[in-house]
């Protein structure tokens, strides 16, 4: 079963997190929480 993440804030860190871990282990499945209407576009 894939490694679960959950990533809450969509912002330059949240989406950076998001793009190392996925580059580290592609198997994995993501979640990122963003209470705002927007998440960042640059990782
Ligand atoms: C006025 C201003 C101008 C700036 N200009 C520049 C610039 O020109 N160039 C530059 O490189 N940097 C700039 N910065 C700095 C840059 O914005 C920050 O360094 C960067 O956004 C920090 O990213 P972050 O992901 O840590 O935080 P944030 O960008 O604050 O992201 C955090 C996210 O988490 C979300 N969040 C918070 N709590 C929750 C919750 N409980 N559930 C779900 N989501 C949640 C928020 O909605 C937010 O989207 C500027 C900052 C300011 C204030």
């Amino acid at each position: 079963m894939a490694k679960k993440l959950v990533i809450i804030g969509g912002g330059a860190g949240g989406a950076s997190v998001a793009a190392e871990a996925k580059r580290r282990d592609p198997s994995l499945s993501i979640l990122m929480i963003e209470e705002g209407k927007y998440v960042s576009t640059a990782a």
